[in-house]
């Protein structure tokens, strides 16, 4: 016989014997017996345990640990906990195996939650007994509530919300549409399967370019995904959205799934859109009542001067005063219609460009030139901002021409500038300002100054205007979605802020 054979078959042979020695040996089986995290346990039948190991024995406190083995047991716990082990023994007893999960607070003070197994066995004298083997599941039981909690909530938050869910988990492939995001979009086949491909060919092909893009950019960039868009319907048409949704990136940086919502905007969009037709009608009339109104006040004035040529020599100095009057409130007046016809001046924001400060104010003081007694002074590097450029002229100019006009000092010194530690709410992107050493303005005062036709001070006093230009200026920014204020004290010179809120 080769060598080699005969070592491998004697190893086997002597593993065999070795295995039912150890079985039988009681110093193994003790050992593994007190190794074990489980509770194991025998007990007689009179239910009482014979037989514990540590793990159970750590369960009471050491001044009852001589009172387990020989004992029930029974009148250390509630009665009902009691009376339900006992229970369970019994039937192990009498079918030979019982399996239960129970809940029992034990002496030691801790409340665990058990699996437990007991089956029933007899000694070699032929007397019944039952082991008993508990798993301690109060964690898994803990965190199965926990994780079911969590998604009831989930699923409420889903189901009660008013906006659509989706859901994409790139690991999986796998998608969700909820309840309501599937009516939103017609879906009306129950075997329907969600996926990014079906999301994405459903956005309008004038809105896949900007969808795509700010995917991107959220995806690669972390930029927010937010933005609105079509989505088509199972019907084919189409639906006005808000999309938002928010990535999860692995350590690697890429998404590994995203989730988000949708809202149905089409009664906002129909809103808009009439709103726009309404203003174009309204445009259109404005247009239209203004020529209409211009003209009889243009015959007025031609009247005032054919009267005045005709009656020039018996005209009364009261007389050619009034007269003048007469020509002056209709030329008011004319410019009042202008002026409310220059403010029904829609800004768009496709007119939007990037427009540089310096450069914009530079050309507006130009204007200027000729101011006596006059200096006007820009800052050094003013932000760019994404602006309608005609805007911020008009802005410009009339924050500049007030500075000038409401101002008695000798030397009349107006400022533009940028200011850099503006602490006012929902002010985004560079603050800018125009300052003069002018007669100031009175703190109750600094909103009104900005509602259509309100002045301050008589035609007298000061320039002969209709109160509408800072109007306009809070038309513009607003129309930017930007602020303007002032801060002013009677006799102190007052300082204009404004921001566009689109900084670049
Ligand atoms: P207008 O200049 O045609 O009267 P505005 O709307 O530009 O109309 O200004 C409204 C009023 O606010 C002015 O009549 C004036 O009383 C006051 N005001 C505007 N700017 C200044 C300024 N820089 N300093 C003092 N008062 C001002």
């Amino acid at each position: 016989m080769d060598d080699s054979v005969a070592k491998q078959d004697r190893p086997r042979a002597n593993a065999s014997d070795m295995h039912r020695n150890l079985m039988k040996t009681p110093a193994f089986i003790e050992t593994i017996f007190n190794c074990l995290p489980d509770l194991v346990f025998a007990k007689d039948s009179e239910l009482r345990i014979v037989m514990a190991n540590d793990a159970l024995m750590s369960l009471y406190p050491e001044s009852m640990q001589d009172r387990i083995i020989g004992y029930t047991t029974a009148e250390e716990y509630d009665e009902e906990e009691a009376r339900s082990f006992l229970e369970q023994d019994r039937i192990a007893f009498r079918d030979g195996a019982a399996t239960t999960i129970e809940s029992v607070d034990f002496p030691s003070g801790e409340r665990k939650t058990l699996f437990t197994q007991k089956i029933r066995f007899e000694d070699q004298n032929g007397e019944a007994f039952i082991a008993g083997v508990a798993r301690d599941i109060t964690e898994i039981v803990s965190n199965q509530a926990a994780l079911k909690e969590s998604e009831e909530r989930y699923g409420l938050a889903v189901n009660g919300s008013s906006v659509g869910i989706w859901d994409w988990d790139q690991r999986t492939g796998d998608s969700f549409y909820s309840a309501l995001l599937r009516s939103m979009l017609g879906i009306v086949d129950p075997d329907f399967i969600p996926s990014l491909a079906d999301f994405n060919a459903r956005v309008h092909a004038d809105d896949q370019k900007h969808f795509r893009a700010r995917l991107a950019a959220h995806l690669h960039k972390r930029e927010p995904f937010d933005l609105e868009c079509r989505l088509k319907r199972d019907s084919g048409a189409y639906l006005w959205t808000h999309v938002r949704g928010q990535a999860e990136w692995d350590e690697t940086g890429n998404a590994t799934r995203m989730a988000g919502s949708v809202d149905d905007i089409s009664d906002r969009k129909r809103a808009e859109e009439a709103l726009q037709r309404s203003h174009e009608q309204l445009d259109q009339y404005a247009h239209i009542a203004s020529h209409d109104l211009k003209e009889p006040l243009r015959a007025i004035c031609n009247h005032v001067q054919l009267l005045r040529e005709d009656l020039e020599e018996s005209l009364e100095p009261e007389a050619r005063q009034r007269l003048n009057r007469v020509e002056e409130l209709t030329r008011s007046m004319t410019q009042m219609i202008t002026d409310m016809l220059q403010s029904s001046r829609d800004i768009n924001s496709e007119h939007y460009e990037l427009v540089d400060m310096n450069a914009e104010a530079a050309a507006v003081i130009e204007m200027f030139a000729d101011s006596a007694n006059t200096t006007i002074e820009i800052a050094k590097n003013l932000a760019t901002v994404h602006a309608d450029p005609v805007g911020v002229r008009q802005v410009l100019h009339n924050l500049i021409s007030n500075a000038i006009a409401y101002n008695d000092s000798d030397l009349k010194y107006i400022e533009i500038g940028q200011a850099h530690d503006v602490a006012r709410t929902g002010v985004s992107g560079p603050v800018f300002f125009v300052r003069d050493n002018g007669i100031g303005i009175a703190p109750r005062f600094h909103q009104a100054i900005f509602r259509m036709f309100k002045r301050l001070n008589t035609k007298d006093q000061y320039r002969s205007g209709t109160g509408a230009g800072l109007a306009f200026v809070h038309k513009i920014i607003s129309h930017h979605g930007g602020d303007v204020w002032v801060e002013s004290e009677m006799g102190h010179g007052s300082t204009f802020y404004f921001c566009f809120n689109t900084a670049s």
